[in-house]
């Protein structure tokens, strides 16, 4: 065992087994705080780091909504979890388009890690932008343009199992000396399990993600109020969908979940339904999800990678398959989604 399953034993001998949710947060705290994750030589690669046309066309979505809502100042935008800063400077630079919408901008990214953050800072250094380890009600005096990208899925989630007594929550537990999932014995609150799941069969899994509901909730209440929109993309599902979904990813393959906690990215499915009846619930207009391909291209994805390719040539045999990789059915395309949220009083954003 490595020193963090050492310490989550330690704490599991001394006060009974803990929750999914608690374990991810103790896991995920360690990762982001310990490397840098993502590109080809990382575990994971996303969207702002294939390409910078991902990052210039939300920078161009807050730029367009914002002048859809009478251009309202003084705004505020706010990444949640930037990684390497790249999705914030690639939409910054495209921002440049409409410098009034910089002009007097609150520019705050959220970042819990110190060694990301310390990346972030190399990457927008001199673009007048802040950093806060939380989203919290501070961030609720402006209008508020938001963008997360892959941030909601890292997210800590509890699990909750069918079984012919009704529904129980998975926990992590010691079994041999060992971090083992086990059923708790207690049941489950009728009222923690939504009406659509209540006929699920044996077996069946149940994931829900509190702190995301909770950040959304306050998110599309800051925008109805205040004006503005939050564009949230990431992987996950817009059905009613049973299933278990968490999953550990090292070195861009699957790893397993309890063997080496903080060593690989955990991450489960963002339940894109609960977060938009949450937003409309909270008082927004929500758009969406569609797909990260159909969002794509209604923003001019193709045209910008065309424009790309005709002023560097020699560029492109990198260009297309960046292109393929964003928006292809079998890569990023249809698994990943946008979800828009924004004030009940304004029409479609673009993409959607
Ligand atoms: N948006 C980036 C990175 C996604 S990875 C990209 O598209 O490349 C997830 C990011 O969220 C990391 O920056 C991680 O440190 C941050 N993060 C994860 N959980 C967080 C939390 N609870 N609070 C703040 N930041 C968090």
């Amino acid at each position: 065992m490595n020193a963090l399953a050492e310490r989550i034993a330690a704490l599991v001998a001394a006060q009974g087994p803990i929750s999914i949710a608690d374990f991810m947060t103790l896991a995920s705290g360690q990762y982001y705080a310990t490397r840098d994750p993502f590109g080809s030589e990382g575990d994971f690669i996303t969207a702002p780091e294939i390409s910078q046309v991902f990052g210039e066309l939300l920078g161009l979505w807050c730029v367009q909504v914002w002048h859809d809502q009478g251009r309202p100042k003084p705004a505020r935008l706010v990444e949640l979890g930037p990684g390497r800063g790249t999705l914030m400077a690639d939409a910054l630079r495209a921002a440049r388009l409409a410098p009034e919408f910089l002009d007097g901008l609150d520019i705050v990214l959220v970042e819990a890690s110190p060694g990301l953050r310390a990346i972030q800072e190399e990457t927008l250094k001199g673009l007048g932008v802040r950093w806060t380890d939380r989203f919290d009600s501070q961030l609720s005096d402006r209008p508020l343009f938001l963008i997360a990208n892959e941030f909601f899925d890292a997210l800590p989630i509890r699990q909750y199992v069918k079984t012919v007594h009704g529904w129980r929550e998975r926990m992590v537990t010691l079994s041999n000396g060992k971090l083992d999932f086990a059923l708790s014995p207690v049941a489950v609150p009728d009222a923690l399990i939504p009406a659509s799941r209540a006929d699920a069969p044996d077996g069946a899994v149940y994931e829900v993600c509190q702190p995301a509901l909770s950040l959304v909730d306050e998110i599309a209440r800051i925008v109805a109020i205040q004006g503005g929109g939050a564009l949230i993309v990431d992987y996950g599902y817009d059905g009613v969908d049973f299933g278990e979904t968490l999953q550990a990813i090292a070195d861009q393959s699957f790893a397993a979940i309890l063997d080496d906690p903080g060593e690989s990215d955990l991450s489960a499915h963002v339940d894109f339904l609960s977060l938009a009846a949450t937003a409309a619930r909270a008082g927004a207009a929500v758009f969406g999800p569609a797909t990260q391909a159909a969002f794509l291209d209604d923003l001019g994805i193709v045209r910008r990678f065309e424009h790309l390719a005709t002023r560097n040539p020699r560029a492109t045999t990198d260009l297309w398959p960046q292109l393929d990789r964003l928006v292809s059915p079998d890569q990023m395309g249809t698994l990943f989604k946008a979800l828009a949220i924004l004030p009940r009083t304004v029409s479609n954003p673009p993409g959607f």
